[in-house]
């Protein structure tokens, strides 16, 4: 395993025509691969598409978005603590997750979407529970809501502040002796921020993104070598010199070489941690 995407979805219908060739093309370039799933259903095909390769993962929980009704209600179907709990114990997943916070979806400037927060954090917490339950790492989905996204670094309503809040709730649950950790996927915060997740025992992942945006490059090159994880987020945010095509986990060595780029130095030593790092973490 050369390289791995820590954070795919090849399971969904964006590739239902050649799922296999895409397997394929990232297996023949040495692309380990983990399946994170969203919500129950896409847990278990994330977990029956792992069983069949060696060098892939599966993920299972809900996604924040896909965790509560409209009007703000947990889904029971969506986490079902138990049904949860009985893939997470499966030998091939690896982690739990994607789960976390997401504002973006939400206006947070809305009263009635305070239920909805409630809702996610709620939902959120059951995963950190789990998590700690199976001893297996979480993959964390944060998003800030659209009025902080649109003003990185100025300091808009804290509410919508969804890293903020993710971390409220890691201390809290931590200082109540539930163990935390895992990666922060599609990291999106400043090096402060990362700084506070990689305190708490944290991973920090990189998507496409930094291919052609400068915006997080002060963070790729200012947290440890042995705190970072690449990942392609497929079918999402396709790197540079793919963009406007379908993304694909073998892109993840554009995303792991713009990483060795950034900081510099031997290239090798970069990439090689990056296959390590997910080792450690994930188990595998
Ligand atoms: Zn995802």
């Amino acid at each position: 395993m050369k390289y791995i995407d820590t954070h795919c979805h090849v399971y969904g219908h964006e590739y239902d025509a050649d799922r296999n060739e895409v397997i394929k093309r990232a297996e023949g370039a040495g692309v380990g691969m983990i399946l994170i799933g969203t919500n129950e259903a896409t847990s278990k095909s994330a977990l029956e598409l792992a069983v069949l390769h060696d060098r892939m993962w599966a993920v299972v929980g809900c996604h924040p978005i896909d965790a509560v009704t409209e009007d703000g209600k947990p889904l029971p179907e969506q986490f079902n603590y138990d049904v949860m709990k009985g893939m997470a114990q499966h030998s091939k997943v690896v982690g739990i997750g994607e789960c976390g916070l997401d504002y973006f979806h939400v206006d947070v400037g809305n009263a009635a979407n305070v239920a909805v927060i409630e809702a996610q954090k709620q939902v959120f917490e059951m995963h950190i529970r789990l998590a700690n339950e199976v001893g297996k790492p979480l993959v964390l989905h944060i998003r800030n809501g659209k009025r902080l996204e649109a003003n990185a670094g100025v300091s808009a309503s804290v509410l919508a502040d969804a890293y903020a809040d993710a971390l409220v709730i890691l201390k809290k649950m931590r200082a109540e002796g539930v163990i935390v950790g895992g990666v922060v996927h599609f990291f999106a915060g400043d090096l402060v921020c990362a700084q506070e997740f990689l305190d708490l025992g944290f991973y920090i992942s990189f998507t496409g993104v930094i291919t052609f945006a400068k915006q997080y490059h002060a963070v790729v090159a200012g947290i440890s070598l042995h705190r970072i994880l690449s990942e392609t987020d497929a079918p999402y945010v396709t790197p540079v010199p793919y963009r406007g095509q379908r993304n694909e986990p073998v892109y993840v060595i554009e995303v792991a070489k713009e990483i060795a780029k950034i900081r510099g130095g031997d290239s090798s030593v970069v990439l090689e941690a990056l296959v390590n790092n997910a080792k450690v973490l994930f188990n595998i």
